[in-house]
């Protein structure tokens, strides 16, 4: 009596046990519009989709359901039954997320138009989105006990309105990584969910590039469920993969598929009874409340996608990147892996660990730089050695933690900046060339350090991303006074080109010969520096149809070590513009020869304490 009780209060009815599958079975209709195969719909044409649409079902314990699913797998309807289910059977407010607000309308306008007006029952419980205050708008449907909301990942506002019991992501793998500089837009809508007890979230998208996909993270957490079918000749349960695909002489017309067991291959004929006989297995620890489903388009029912359709899709793509990226997301349903990116990681790099002293300038090397990254609560430095041909040695990372808009973490700083390090020679060798990042919100401090200790090399500098700029760029004044009129001591801030920069220093990380180009890591450098260090790769994007390698962050992922880096080398570049580049190498190791003078301690203006100065002898 009770329970009748509370879902009378709820404002709910109670709800009977009914899967999203049979109420599919049941109700849903395909129009002619949409579908090539209109009429009712039927689980058994694409039996996969049952376990999946199930784990949605009010009566599955449930929660996050992963869909890495190829193109042409019926991933969307399966979606949209959930819509029908939920308007139908067990109302409740419900957020549908698309990659763009532009995305949700047309969804709105073409998909669930036809959804509804195609199944009665939803007809009936839906006013047509004509007649006014019908509680039916392009972004919004009202139904009996819930309302569905429509929005894109690129709103913010959108993302952050009411409470949602029910959230659909879909293509998540073109959300934003940022929306309107509130962070994940999947984490923001699923706040919304958070006071639902019986919550349900489903995240769905064909996968982009390796490490880069959300969707394969999102898979990769979960129970990471395979499809298992039987082969028609030996019975051997095994899910379906690409290797496994023969074909003769380019041929996709002969394409059969090769069971891992007995090595018989069969052909696409028997694909309907294999799937009706399949099931999803867990390949990974469950939680009981996370689904995941990866499926490739080799499972697309006959009619759909032929192996021979895919066979024939990859000889087309298989000498063209961008092709066969698409190929590999769209068919395979598998992330994209750059060849280029995917040489330098962090265990390979761990693994060039050399025996030199950290702090010690090797051998080979004359000349030392600084990096620094400027972060909202510490300042990450980078000390690298340079020698001939830009071999380089990291001497020394440190992260100094503090409050950059307080001038006790500068007076820190100094401790690194201004300090002399010993060279392996028995010399002494004090920084050339300091560069600090101006660009995050202590532009104004890193501007005052820089113009402060001009004397002792250290320069402000922002980064550009733009392709095919100059490791440094000219400097440009920036204190100006309140009448427009440049500063005589103002300080300067230079560019970097850091997207050239990552390119050179990538191409050398992955380089394994030592000499000319090689960078070298102390035996103590620790894991968190490779990681931060490989935390960006380049990936292949489209503008305007062309295809353009750009450079991106892991998410969440920290890239400080790598930033400081790309400074470091900067300020290399930044003593070319102040010695002849032809002749540096022995200008410097000249220097490092010459008996140790005591050098001139430089009149630091304001606020540097009793940090050691030393003035560079150029
Ligand atoms: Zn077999």
């Amino acid at each position: 009596m009770s329970v009748w009780r509370t879902a009378f209060m709820d404002g709910l009815r109670p709800e009977q046990p009914l899967t999203v599958s049979e109420w599919s079975d049941k109700y849903r209709r395909l129009g002619s519009k949409a579908s090539a195969e209109p009429g009712p719909w039927r689980t058994n044409r694409t039996p996969y989709l049952r376990e999946p649409m199930d784990c949605l079902s009010t009566t599955s314990p449930v929660q996050r359901v992963v869909m890495m699913f190829a193109a042409q797998t019926g991933k969307t309807e399966s979606g949209a039954n959930w819509l029908g289910y939920v308007i139908d059977h067990a109302p409740g407010p419900m957020l549908l997320v698309q990659p763009t607000v532009e995305m949700a309308k047309r969804l709105s306008k073409q998909r669930l138009e036809s959804l509804v007006t195609e199944t009665p029952c939803l007809a009936a419980k839906i006013a047509p989105s004509r007649s006014r205050d019908s509680g039916n708008t392009m972004f919004a449907k009202e139904f009996p006990g819930g309302m569905m909301l429509l929005t894109g990942a690129n709103s913010a506002t959108g993302l952050r309105s009411t409470p949602c019991r029910y959230i659909f992501m879909d293509e998540v793998d073109a959300f934003p990584a940022d929306v309107d500089g509130e962070g994940d837009p999947v984490s923001l809508a699923e706040k919304r969910a958070t006071t639902f007890a019986r919550r349900k979230i489903l995240l769905t998208s064909t996968p982009t590039v390796k490490d880069f996909s959300r969707i394969e993270a999102e898979y990769l957490r979960s129970d990471q469920r395979r499809f298992y079918v039987p082969c028609p000749c030996c019975d051997a349960m095994q899910w379906l993969k690409w290797a496994q695909l023969k074909w003769e002489n380019n041929d996709p017309k002969t394409a059969r598929y090769e069971c891992e067991v007995c090595k018989e291959q069969f052909a696409e004929i028997h694909k309907p009874a294999m799937l009706r006989k399949g099931e999803w297995r867990a390949t990974a620890p469950t939680d009981g409340k996370t689904a995941g489903f990866q499926l490739s388009g080799l499972y697309s029912p006959l009619g759909w996608l032929s192996w021979s359709n895919m066979v024939d899709d990859f000889l087309r793509a298989k000498a063209d990147a961008p092709m066969l990226k698409s190929f590999v997301n769209t068919r395979l349903a598998e992330t994209w892996e750059e060849d280029y990116a995917s040489k330098v990681d962090a265990d390979g790099l761990i693994a060039r660990c050399e025996p030199y002293t950290a702090g010690v300038v090797p051998d080979g090397a004359s000349l030392v730089t600084i990096g620094v990254d400027v972060q909202d609560n510490r300042l990450a430095v980078s000390v690298w050695a340079w020698g001939r041909e830009e071999e380089g040695w990291l001497l020394d990372h440190q992260e100094i933690y503090g409050d950059p808009s307080r001038p006790e973490l500068w007076k820190q700083l100094d401790e690194i900046v201004l300090r002399e390090w010993v060279h392996a020679n028995g010399g002494m060798i004090s920084a050339d060339v300091t560069c600090i990042d101006s660009g995050g919100h202590f532009t104004g401090e890193v501007y005052q350090y820089a113009r402060e200790r001009q004397a002792q090399g250290v320069v402000a500098i922002k980064g550009a991303s733009q392709r095919g700029k100059l490791p440094i760029g000219k400097g440009a004044k920036v204190d100006v006074n309140f009448k427009g009129k440049t500063l005589k001591k103002g300080a300067m801030v230079f560019s970097v080109g850091s997207d050239t920069i990552k390119t050179t220093l990538f191409g050398r990380l992955k380089h394994n010969e030592q000499g000319g180009g090689y960078l070298h890591f102390h035996a103590q450098t620790g894991g968190e520096y490779f990681q931060q260090l490989t935390a960006e790769k380049q990936v292949l994007r489209y503008h305007r149809g062309f295809p353009i390698r750009e450079w991106v962050k892991k998410p969440s992922a920290r890239n400080e070590a790598l930033d400081c880096l790309v400074y470091a080398y900067a300020a290399l570049h930044r003593c070319y513009q102040r010695h002849d580049r032809r002749t540096i190498w022995d200008q410097m190791e000249l220097r490092l020869a010459e008996p140790n003078e005591p050098r001139r301690k430089a009149p630091l203006r304001s606020g540097t304490g009793n940090a050691p100065a030393f003035v560079n002898n150029w």
